[in-house]
């Protein structure tokens, strides 16, 4: 108001001194000449004034601000604080966005925004691999039109989102991926990807190995109650009975390994390894493999023994170690005709203890060999080459899965080299230990007693 005021009174006092000035020159018409010129003179620079914040409102930025007179000059200064205002609200929003966007770059989860119309407003770098988009080309364009699935799409225009759709990954077949769509803001979509392959395949092996448990208990149940019921229903002599007697225990012990293998497996995947950091004498072991391996050859193979190498220790359970050597051993006798060889030894490669000396334990065979595609599958649960051969032999088809769990738990590794009709080799490769008669228990825990 008081800027007002200042200004009427600066043009009063101007007007009154041209008029002034003009009487003195013209007593008849200069007073009233004179206040015309300077109205004139006022009129021409306020215009001008309002011309240039014209001509700035074109492009409005912070460093072309006119010099204005006037009335002008407060109004640009008004909205010179709003230019600036607005700028820095601008600038906080953008970094907003900048920050919200960087987040969602770093999610491992794709996430694509789309418009109302399901146009791609935006989408971060694990989305583009998902769904094979590129942003720099694809920004702007219908998500459906690029990804082109009828399942995908029914999902998108359905709106029903409460669960997630799996699907393949429509670059990558091998891949699956939950694609789960939300709705926000007014219309707008938001489509978030997740890769579930892991997951996926847990799931199927989960269910495989229901079935395969299942369907193994469920064969030896059947034949057992088969033969009760001949036991119930008819007249059988000694004989008889005494052979249906046998295969009954045969059925009976095929079911009570598979649960014993189940059992072991288990533990295996549940438990730490018991006895964990005792060492295990691999030496005495490979001795009780192979007298075990005559035993269950029953003569029926040559069985040779290349070396087994003295004072041989690796840290461990050896009960489980027992288990995993036993199994190779056992699997050699089974699937080698009779008549074959089968050569064990326990030997131990690399240099010093602690720079990586290896022992290893190997088995081979002249059996009839395991064709190559078969080979990287023989460690999964209930995998067979061939099945009927497995289970005449007393086979659960876990064997191998629980060497490989054993040989992983103690650092090692289960090497399988076969030619069919030729034969098989497995070795189990474990890191050598110290051996603990080099430092009798008996004398380090009298020297801790003294000592304390
Ligand atoms: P199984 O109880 O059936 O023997 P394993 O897990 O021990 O189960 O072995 C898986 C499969 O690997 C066997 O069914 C068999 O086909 C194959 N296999 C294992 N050891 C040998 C071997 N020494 N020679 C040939 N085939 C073998």
């Amino acid at each position: 108001m008081l800027n007002i005021f200042f200004r009427l009174v600066f043009l009063a006092l101007a007007m009154a001194f041209a008029a002034a000035v003009g009487a003195l020159v013209d007593p008849e018409y200069g007073a009233v000449g004179g206040a015309i010129l300077v109205s004139l003179w006022v009129y021409f620079l306020q215009a001008r004034s309002g011309l240039k914040i014209l001509r700035w409102l074109d492009d409005f930025r912070l460093d072309n601000v006119p010099l204005v007179a006037g009335w002008w000059d407060d109004l640009s200064a008004k909205l010179f604080k709003y230019l600036k205002l607005h700028q820095r609200q601008q600038q906080a929003l953008s970094n907003t966005l900048a920050s919200f966007r960087t987040a969602a770059q770093a999610l491992p989860d794709g996430v694509v925004t789309l418009d109302t119309h399901g146009h791609i407003i935006w989408c971060n770098g694990t989305a583009q691999k998902h769904l094979g988009l590129k942003l720099s080309t694809d920004i702007g364009q219908p998500l459906i039109n690029l990804v082109r699935f009828p399942d995908f799409s029914k999902y998108l225009s359905s709106k029903s989102w409460d669960a997630p759709l799996v699907m393949r990954a429509p670059r990558n077949n091998q891949k699956i991926l939950s694609i789960q769509a939300v709705s926000y803001g007014d219309g707008q979509m938001l489509v978030l990807t997740r890769d579930v392959t892991k997951l996926e395949k847990l799931e199927r092996m989960r269910r495989d190995f229901i079935a395969n448990v299942s369907h193994e208990l469920k064969t030896p149940l059947t034949v057992l109650s088969g033969f009760l019921e001949t036991f119930r229903d008819l007249p059988l002599s000694e004989e008889q009975r005494t052979e249906y007697l046998n295969l009954m225990y045969g059925q009976a012990t095929r079911m009570q390994n598979l649960v014993e293998d189940l059992l072991t497996l288990s533990s295996l995947e549940s438990g730490s390894p018991q006895g964990d950091g005792e060492p295990v004498d691999l030496s005495a072991l490979a001795q009780r493999i192979v007298d075990e391996a005559v035993q269950v050859s029953g003569g029926k193979h040559q069985i040779n023994v290349v070396q087994i190498k003295p004072d041989l220790y690796c840290e461990g359970n050896e009960a489980e170690l027992y288990s995993a050597f036993l199994n190779i051993a056992t699997n050699a006798v089974r699937y080698t005709p009779d008549g074959g060889t089968i050569t064990l030894e326990l030997g131990s490669m690399g240099s010093e203890l602690g720079t990586g000396k290896q022992a290893y334990f190997r088995v081979k065979d002249t059996g009839i060999g395991i064709p190559p595609e078969h080979i990287p599958r023989l460690t999964e649960r209930f995998y067979r080459v061939d099945r009927s051969r497995s289970r005449e032999s007393g086979g659960t088809g876990l064997g191998l899965a629980i060497v490989k769990h054993v040989v992983s738990r103690h650092d090692g590794e289960l090497l399988i080299t076969s030619t069919p009709q030729v034969g098989s080799t497995f070795e189990i490769h474990l890191p050598a230990c110290k051996s603990p008669l080099k430092f009798p228990s008996n004398t380090s825990k009298d020297s801790v007693a003294v000592n304390a």
